[in-house]
């Protein structure tokens, strides 16, 4: 079943008085709403794959204390955590939070690989390291015949192998000045991969804030942000932590993601003190902050791409901001905008699921692909760097809305101080200077 990352599970935990509340099985109605919603549903259309069957199991886990057999455990664990469920479901079953604790309380035990990828994701250092072997690896030509050779799949990496990209070898700069009068600063969150992986869409969204008039600082200390190891049982409070501090410690007005999978996990850090709400008032999706900042007098070139709009389940069923990204797409003169008719269906990246679950993801992007198909969009855009890789992996072209938006500036632009001191908040809870 699992391939990359091989999983054992002990017994279940017990569940300590200091806990947060916890709905049990009653409070599920087993009304059904969720079951339509579910992607493992649409792929095994029985009972055990269900949401509401989930919950009951969960239930067992954290609220009974009773042994769950290997089949409730397997359906479990089949869940790819999109938390679609949770968005239509009446009684608000807290699912994303639920099912984190009982993966907690099972106590999952990682393989060696699985251990391996966590260190190196954690340790930047050696990610850097790392870099420039992969880049001669696959300009090497070894590529074809290592896969052909089989030692891939006997390694369990064939399917972490499929999705590498080419990766940016020299790190981000700490500092780019705005390129325009400046109103403020702002500092990204680039998480752990993103710096080498997602060299699209980084300097895009610095290029797009520094036209709009803000200095953007990228503090290399940042780690990643804890959500693979949060949604395979492991703790992500030393991650989350060190990311506090480091951003705490920047004079800046706002702290913003470009990725909504980093983004759902870092709104919902559990930290209530002082350190952890400040940390949460700062932050804000890209989209948002460039839709609620975006001045009056900055006018896009036209375009006359047709675009179709892939709405990442930590978009939709946590961040619940997807329609800024149509918003900022409105400013493109001539651009086609449709969006996907599934998109409340997850497309099966689900963060490590494309590489835990290689059959199943595969299955709902193949169903994903035929509903991308149908809209005969030029390119596909994704707020999410996971999806993104995911959905692109077989040549189709997959984009961040900054990247369309980026490459629509004008060549050169000013903004006025008149325009600075009349810019008003809605969106972002951000205390502009
Ligand atoms: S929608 Fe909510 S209450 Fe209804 S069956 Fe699903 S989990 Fe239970
Ligand atoms: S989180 Fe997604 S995959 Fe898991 S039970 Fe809910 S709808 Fe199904």
């Amino acid at each position: 079943m699992f391939d990359f990352m091989d999983m054992s599970f002990d017994e279940p935990g017990e569940q300590t008085a200091s806990e947060p509340y916890i709905p049990d099985a009653g409070e599920c109605m087993r009304c059904g709403m969720c079951v339509s919603s579910c992607p493992t549903f649409r792929l095994f259309p029985i009972d055990e794959e269900t949401p509401r069957r989930r919950i009951r199991t969960i239930s067992k886990i954290l609220v009974e204390n009773l042994p769950i057999s290997a089949d409730e455990r397997r359906h479990l664990d089949n869940c790819v955590q999109c938390r679609a469920c949770e968005s239509v479901c009446p009684s608000r079953m807290a699912y994303g939070q639920l099912f984190d604790q009982a993966q907690a309380g099972l106590k999952v035990t990682s393989g060696w690989l699985a251990r391996l990828a966590f260190r190196l994701i954690e340790n930047k250092d050696w990610l850097r390291r790392l870099m420039p072997l992969l880049a001669v690896y696959l300009k090497s030509g070894l590529q074809k015949p290592l896969r052909r050779s089989g030692l891939l799949k006997k390694l369990h990496l064939a399917d972490a192998e499929a999705l590498l990209g080419k990766p940016a070898l020299q790190a981000l700069a700490v500092s780019y000045p705005a390129s325009v009068t400046t109103r403020g600063r702002v500092a990204l969150f680039t998480g752990c991969i993103a710096e080498h992986f997602d060299r699209e869409t980084l300097p895009a969204a610095i290029k797009l804030l520094n036209a709009i008039g803000y200095e953007v600082l990228v503090p290399p200390q940042q780690g990643c942000c804890g959500a693979i190891h949060q949604h395979n049982g492991q703790s992500a409070a030393g991650l989350i932590d060190d990311n506090i501090a480091v951003f705490n410690a920047l004079d800046v007005d706002a702290v913003l993601h470009t990725a909504t999978g980093c983004g759902a996990m870092l709104s919902e850090y559990q930290n209530d003190d002082d350190a952890g709400q400040l940390f949460r008032q700062r932050l804000c999706d890209i989209n948002d902050f460039l839709l609620e900042f975006w001045p009056d007098d900055l006018q896009l070139t036209a375009s006359e791409l047709k675009v179709a709009v892939h709405e990442p389940c930590s978009q939709r069923n946590v961040l619940k901001n997807q329609q800024a990204v149509y918003a900022l797409l409105q400013k493109i003169p001539g651009l086609s905008v449709v969006a996907l008719a599934d998109n409340p269906i997850c497309c099966g990246a689900g963060g490590s699921y494309m590489l835990t679950h290689p059959d199943n993801a595969g299955q709902l992007r193949a169903l994903k692909q035929q509903i991308i198909a149908a809209t005969s969009a030029d390119v596909v855009v994704s707020g999410n760097f996971g999806c993104g890789i995911f959905l692109s992996a077989d040549g189709g072209r997959v984009e961040h809305p900054v990247q369309l938006l980026a490459r629509q500036l004008p060549s050169c632009r000013t903004i006025s101080k008149a325009f600075i001191l009349s810019t008003s908040l809605t969106g972002c809870s951000i205390a502009v200077p």
